[in-house]
């Protein structure tokens, strides 16, 4: 019979918590725990592993935790790239963790081994490929942008999901302005480098927005003053701008942007050409740059293992299933999911660094102290601590618990918050100073 999670009731001993074995085991009595994807899910994972229990793998194509929360601050250049990154190296020696920058392609959970493939390109050479076994597995790969079969999105549209990504975005806004700074274009050219275009208004598109709303007040008509009065900043949704705020936020926002000369297009995107952006109503939007983002969906990787039938798919169709323990279903309860790339049973979550960080503390917490697999641990609960965007101009907005916060008061508690949420001491000195610098003496204009 299964029991509940013993921790629920009292505190346990080392015996009752580990069967006989004592907590620190030697190394040929440990599990091997392999961790797929260093980000908000696989760091907090983790950083709270017992690892004199476990021998830690941890695999992902990128050797840095990207703290996506602070990517549009990089765009506009408010930020330098490397403020948002945290090397995940030094946690990884911390642990005594292996880290191996690959990619897992496959997963054979009868041998409970998966197939990597090294994350580095060489040109005409085969990347190396290569297995490693594991006792517990956690896939904690994350998503890639969804673009819900619009046509020309993948083909024109830049994505901010990634840092890489984030760097051309921001080396591209630096290209259109020195080019549009050309003497001998006509009136109509320069309009059209200058027609910046952010489509999805979700808290990532609405900071992004609002970033280059600053970069454009800031520094674009100090420096460039010639070209500044073209700039045109768009913001296009097809439904709601920061739909899970109340419709107070969300008026306030749209007029708030309104006022600030930035266009709010609430219309669905229909089509993306090379120059055009055509909406649902027909309009026909002029472009250099469109920044494409509204939503998510599962990884190519994910999708093949669902399809192989290596993992199950949640019946919503979203992503890989999994009962409230985050364990995998259908499975021998070896692995685990979490994060973007997870869907639990009765309790649809958002995709969020919230719900993925959590989850990775809960399953660490299960992993230090579930050894014996006739103990049930408890259902993984979400707390939510409030939602958070940053809309320009010094000004944030906040909900929780019922609460909405706006203005500079929300914006110092989003700094706050950030800060005291920084993966290293090191950005949690970088990333006020670069505030501070950027703030003093400007964004950095050049492109690398
Ligand atoms: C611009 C932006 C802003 C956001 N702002 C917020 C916010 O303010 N608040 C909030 O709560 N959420 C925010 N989110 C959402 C949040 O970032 C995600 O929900 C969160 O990153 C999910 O965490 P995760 O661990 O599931 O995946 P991720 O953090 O995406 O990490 C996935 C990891 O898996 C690795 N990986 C990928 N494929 C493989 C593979 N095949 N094998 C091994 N490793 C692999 C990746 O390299 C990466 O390290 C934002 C997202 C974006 C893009």
């Amino acid at each position: 019979m299964r029991r509940p999670f013993p921790a629920m009731r009292r505190p346990l001993g080392a015996r009752q918590l580990f069967g006989n074995r004592p907590a620190n085991l030697p190394l040929h009595e440990r599990e091997n725990l392999v961790i797929l994807g260093c980000g908000w899910g696989g760091t907090e994972l983790l950083r709270n592993i017992d690892h004199t229990k476990y021998n830690v793998t941890m695999v992902s194509p990128t050797n840095h935790m990207l703290f996506t929360s602070l990517l549009a601050s990089t765009v506009s250049g408010t930020l330098d790239p490397r403020h948002a990154l945290t090397s995940i190296r030094p946690l990884c020696a911390a642990k005594e963790a292996k880290y191996l920058q690959a990619t897992c392609e496959t997963i054979d959970p009868k041998n409970k081994s998966i197939r990597c493939k090294t994350a580095f390109e060489a040109e005409n050479e085969e990347p190396h490929v290569f297995d490693v076994n594991y006792d517990k597995l956690v896939i904690s790969v994350g998503s890639t942008s969804a673009d819900f079969g619009v046509a020309g999105v993948r083909k024109y549209c830049s994505f901010m999901k990634s840092v890489r990504q984030g760097v051309t975005i921001r080396s591209d806004i630096r290209r259109l302005i020195e080019e549009a700074s050309h003497p001998g274009h006509s009136l109509e050219k320069i309009k059209q480098l200058l027609s910046w275009v952010v489509i999805g208004g979700g808290p990532a598109g609405t900071e992004l927005i609002g970033e280059l709303h600053d970069f454009v007040e800031e520094d674009v008509k100090k420096i460039y003053p010639e070209i500044y009065p073209h700039v045109q900043l768009t913001l296009i949704e097809g439904n709601k701008v920061l739909g899970m705020f109340n419709d107070d936020v969300q008026a306030r926002t749209i007029s708030k942007f309104r006022r600030n000369k930035i266009d709010v297009k609430i219309e669905r995107t229909k089509e993306i050409t090379k120059d055009e952006i055509i909406l649902g109503n027909g309009t026909k939007l002029k472009y250099a740059l469109a920044v494409w983002c509204a939503g998510v969906q599962p990884l190519p990787f994910v999708v093949n293992m669902i399809r192989s039938k290596t993992l199950p798919l949640d019946p919503r169709g979203r992503a890989i299933y999994v009962d409230a323990a985050l364990r995998v279903k259908d499975q021998d309860n070896s692995i685990y999911a979490m994060g973007d790339c997870a869907a639990i049973e009765d309790n649809p979550l958002a995709q969020t660094a919230q719900v993925a960080g959590q989850q990775g503390a809960y399953i660490a917490k299960s992993l230090n102290q579930l050894h014996d697999p006739d103990i049930e641990p408890p259902p993984f609960k979400y707390q939510h601590y409030g939602t958070m965007a940053y809309t320009g101009k010094g000004d944030a907005v906040i909900a929780q618990s019922g609460l909405n916060l706006f203005g500079k008061h929300a914006n110092m508690v989003w700094r706050l918050v950030y800060w005291s949420k920084q993966a290293s001491r090191k950005n949690m000195f970088q990333v006020p100073m670069a505030w501070w610098m950027s703030r003093t003496f400007g964004r950095d204009l050049s492109r690398f």
